[in-house]
């Protein structure tokens, strides 16, 4: 073994949209066909001479991780596994094809990358994809790193992930996995990595987070067999991320593989299992203890006796990100506007990039990191979580709140109703930049708000939907609106974390305890409810989501902080009730999300989840409804917990999956009543009334014709009333049409 692939300090990935967000505007501009492709590739450029630049000050710099949209997606170009139906004569519309879809095919599935926000376009992979390297974008990347001067370490998703994240393309053999292609993947990967050595590329990075969940004997042989090939091309470093290598660590290591990049944040039981391996002193092993998920400074005291309990191991470590630091914003520099203590424990992309070199300097600092003020705790919030008691959770059996329900508010058989937003237009968010930016007095936005409120409870009226919602124009975000005003939370100005291709969010920051000061939805309800004699849904966000979709404080458990945020929606249930809402929606469309990647933790996660939402939702009378709403997942694997939420009513998620959450609900142990989303709200078609009807036979003949809402998929906020307007009369008359058959 040599010493020049000791590295000291890197980044595992870095933010790859521009501080700014120059990329997004880029990317929007040329789809919408303003700027052509010479232009986004100079944007592009500007955008990686500025990675490049944060990361110069590294000692090995990850190079390819830029991305035009998706890196799983770049993965497949470079090996070729592109579906037949997005090939064109010219590559970068081949590439958009597959992002995004155009006139000639619909575009590739994205889904969740493991239990975080991002979204990764999903290969098709079948039994005769033919794979070829194309290594040329691994290779320029690499090369402008180098002509910078830099040590450059070029970064490519690795072989069994990119199989094990693939799905069959269509009219592959029942049973053939992806996978059953790692033989003849390994050998266009050995012929990527064999470009990129002789570019000058010493050490290769290649990423396998699938390895951070529970693999079989049989994956992990495909692990052993495709590593142990690729050893002799080149000097590998794996990288996982999103939790520990558990079994999959001395596959790895066996495999004779040059490093290993361990996550020492989410994954720190592979220290243990490290000291237990008596590894080789040769042993490269990069210890990721900077978080790349979350945006507090590091503990450099305790970081650097990670890195120290490694060096006891072995003469070759590095210090990292324990993920790419994709997943947080590029600079607080940015945030001029932050409490100054909130201020000074954060750290964003570039301020983890000075952490991980101070930690690789044995002279860097090494502080500690100073414990939370006394002003972020609340102790009456502390107390009366104490005092909540088993009860808290608890409500009437099910079977009794229905007749009380159905009593206070008599409802048709398949009752109709929408997920909560209407469409928000381009006045809308006029009217709400000018009031952030203090250009529209309080009583002005108000008044305009109303008249939305008005004006969409009029429509649903005219519409003859069964259960009215009050549209949500005065929310930007479902879970900063209310962000912005619990106490505990800060929001950000630029703190933009991309979602997918050019689609950024902002996570609100939870930085302390959480509590309600005053009611946050209560008038915009009542408001919507004085306007009409139907039932309006109150609508909140569930306290998961609330996690999911927010920089969460690290210094107690997860299942802590979510009972907080629930004891202050309670509050707002109750104020709710208390105004006369007879239904409440709490939408927890990431209650999938925060499943933890391996099954072990999966119990516990179960049980906080939902015994979160329980307290947020069961201090309700049995004749008040709780209905909640779930989305942009399939929920087989969390069908038990969706019982536990204990809601009456649970729309979901169903057109694009055709009723498969049918499927999975028949034997749960799920019991009230479902409103299957009939009408793809991601997808401009708009269906009609027979096409829904056929939906809500599907759903009336697996749950029996007294469970079944008649809803659309999710919220209309980025629909247009072009389409809302038709869909929804559809979506009555589909109703109306079931309903005379049964
Ligand atoms: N009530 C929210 C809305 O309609 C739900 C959004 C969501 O599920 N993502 O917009
Ligand atoms: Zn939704």
């Amino acid at each position: 073994m040599n010493n020049r692939t000791a590295v000291r300090s890197t980044a595992l990935g870095y933010p790859r949209i521009g501080s700014n967000r120059e990329l997004k505007r880029a990317l929007e501009a040329h789809w919408s066909g303003r700027l052509d492709a010479a232009g986004l590739e100079r944007a592009g450029a500007a955008v990686r001479a500025e990675m490049l630049g944060d990361l110069s000050v590294l000692d090995s710099v990850p190079t390819g991780v830029f991305s035009y949209y998706d890196h799983v997606l770049d993965t497949a170009f470079a090996v070729d596994a592109v579906a037949p139906r997005h090939r064109r004569d010219d590559e970068l519309a081949s590439y958009f094809a597959a992002a995004r879809g155009d006139a000639a095919a619909a575009p590739l599935e994205m889904t969740k990358w493991f239990d975080t926000n991002y979204h990764y376009l999903v290969p098709e992979i079948g039994p005769s994809t033919a794979f070829a390297a194309r290594p040329g974008k691994a290779v320029a990347e690499f090369l402008e790193a180098r002509e910078r001067g830099l040590d450059a370490r070029p970064v490519l998703v690795g072989p069994v992930s990119f199989l094990l994240l693939a799905k069959p393309a269509d009219g592959a053999p029942e049973g053939f996995r992806p996978l059953d292609r790692i033989g003849d993947l390994v050998e266009v990967y050995a012929e990527i990595l064999t470009a990129l050595g002789r570019a000058g590329a010493g050490l290769i990075q290649l990423d396998e987070p699938a390895l951070a969940a529970d693999r079989t004997p049989e994956e992990l042989a495909a692990v052993a067999a495709a590593y142990r090939r690729l050893v002799g091309t080149a000097e590998i470093l794996v990288a996982g991320g999103y939790g520990p290598f558990g079994e999959s660590l001395p596959v790895l290591l066996e495999a004779g593989v040059e490093g290993i990049a361990l996550d020492l944040v989410r994954g720190r039981a592979d220290l243990d299992a490290l000291e237990a391996l008596d590894v080789s002193r040769e042993t490269f092993v990069v210890a990721g203890v900077v978080d790349g998920r979350n945006i507090w400074r590091t503990d450099l005291a305790a970081a650097a006796r990670d890195v120290e309990r490694v060096r006891a191991l072995t003469d070759r470590v590095g210090v990292a990100s324990s993920s790419s630091l994709l997943h947080v914003p590029v600079d607080l520099a940015a945030e001029t506007d932050l409490a100054p203590e909130l201020a000074a424990r954060l750290a964003f992309a570039r301020q983890k990039l000075a952490e991980i070199a101070a930690l690789a300097d044995p002279d860097g600092p090494r502080d500690a990191r100073p414990a939370a003020p006394d002003a972020w705790r609340d102790a009456s919030v502390r107390s009366r979580l104490a005092g909540l008691g088993a009860d808290a959770d608890r409500r009437a059996p099910y079977a009794e709140r229905r007749a009380a329900q159905a009593e206070r508010v008599p409802l048709p058989p398949l009752p109709t109703t929408t997920i909560g937003s209407f469409p928000q237009t381009a006045e809308l968010r006029q009217a709400r930049a000018a009031h952030r930016q203090g250009l529209m007095i309080d009583a002005d936005y108000r008044a305009r708000m109303r008249a939305e409120v008005a004006a969409v409870i009029a429509e649903q009226e005219r519409l003859g939907l069964d259960v009215l919602v009050h549209g949500e124009p005065e929310r930007n975000d479902m879970v900063q609106y209310f962000a912005e005003q619990l106490t505990g939370f800060a929001t950000t100005a630029a703190g933009w974390v991309q979602s997918y291709g050019s689609r950024c969010v902002r996570p609100p920051i939870l930085f302390g305890d959480v509590a309600r000061t005053a009611p946050m939805t209560v008038p915009w309800t009542s408001y919507a409810q004085s306007l009409t004699a139907k039932p309006v849904k109150g609508m909140l966000t569930g306290p998961v989501t609330i996690l999911a979709w927010s920089f969460v404080r690290d210094d107690q458990p997860l299942a802590d902080t979510a009972d907080q945020v629930a004891l202050a929606l309670r509050d707002e249930v109750a104020d709710l009730e208390a105004a006369g809402t007879a239904i409440i929606q709490v939408d927890e469309p990431a209650l999938r999300e925060l499943l933890p990647v391996r099954a072990a933790g999966r119990a516990a996660y179960r049980a906080w989840a939902t015994r979160a939402f329980r307290i947020a939702t069961a201090g309700v009378r049995p004749d008040t409804a709780i209905h909640t709403h779930l989305c942009y997942s399939e929920f087989g694997e969390v069908i038990d917990a969706i019982a536990a939420l204990d809601a009456d009513v649970t729309s979901i998620e169903a057109s694009r999956s055709k009723m498969e959450v049918l499927a999975d609900l028949d034997g749960a142990a799920y019991r009230s009543a479902v409103g299957p989303g009939v009408w793809d709200i991601h997808s401009p078609r708009v269906p009609d009334a027979a096409e829904m009807a056929a939906a809500l036979r599907l759903a009336v003949a697996a749950l029996g014709p007294d469970r079944v809402w008649a809803n659309p998929d999710c919220g209309l906020k980025t629909r247009r009333y072009e389409e809302v307007l038709p869909a929804l009369a559809g979506l009555v008359e589909a109703a109306r049409l079931v309903r005379a058959e049964a």
